[in-house]
């Protein structure tokens, strides 16, 4: 329980999940992604038929939600469901707007929350999300906030899938992470906002190497 925990919260695109793996391994700690667990959640939602405005029938799915985060021969982590690999099905735009809906209800949050905190291990935790700083690992001595501008965050997703092979259009990312934003940033439980004492960073004209550099030298200021 006592294990350090850095936090890194922020908009969807803002380089949070590759800067929480980078300084993971360069501190040899344990990782927490927990807008998967939101994602995983949005897809069992389809597997058992709920609809994502159905707040009662959440509950249940969100407390028992069987999944589990493996590391894979090859290294890459993989993501089962109800034992089946849901890795690449939770990355989708379409999985990632259902778990920004689902997200929205307290008890669904409150369901989650054990299940993140089990992830506080030694020798320490880097945990990315929104309110990982501010709700979850309100303790935790190391809180990041990490932005960028929302046409920033569009064009490095517009690139990503670009690289897969999908056909995308900018202005229509664009829409989705402003819809996205507002509706994480105006719920009115663990809205995205930096947590007390959190650094903030703006990954806008930042490499990811830079943004892990401001991360662990703040780190080894405050552990
Ligand atoms: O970070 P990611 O895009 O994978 O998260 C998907 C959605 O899950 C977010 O848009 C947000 O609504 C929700 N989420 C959350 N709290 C977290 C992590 C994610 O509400 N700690």
């Amino acid at each position: 329980q006592n294990a350090p925990v850095i936090t890194i919260d922020g908009p969807s695109g803002a380089g949070k999940g590759t800067a929480a793996r980078l300084v993971a391994e360069r501190l040899g700690w344990h990782l927490l992604d927990s807008g998967a667990i939101y994602r995983v959640l949005a897809v069992a939602t389809e597997y058992h038929h709920i609809a994502t405005d159905d707040e009662e029938a959440l509950i249940p799915i969100a407390a028992h939600l069987d999944v589990q985060f493996n590391i894979s021969s090859e290294g890459n982590s993989k993501v089962i469901l109800e034992g089946e690999d849901v890795t690449d099905t939770i990355r989708t735009e379409e999985i990632g707007a259902i778990a920004s809906q689902v997200a929205a209800f307290p008890r669904v949050r409150e369901a989650l929350l054990r299940r993140q905190r089990a992830f506080r291990l030694a020798p320490g935790l880097v945990a990315d999300g929104r309110d990982m700083g501010t709700v979850v690992f309100v303790d935790a001595p190391v809180k990041v906030f990490l932005t960028a501008t929302a046409e920033e965050r569009a064009h490095r997703r517009y690139n990503q899938l670009k690289a897969k092979g999908y056909d995308v259009k900018i202005g229509r990312l664009l829409d989705d992470i402003r819809q996205r934003d507002e509706r994480d940033q105006n719920r009115t439980v663990a809205p995205l906002v930096p947590a007390e004492g959190a650094l903030t960073i703006d990954s806008t004209e930042l490499s990811i190497d830079e943004v892990v550099s401001q991360i662990l030298a703040f780190a080894n200021e405050k552990i």
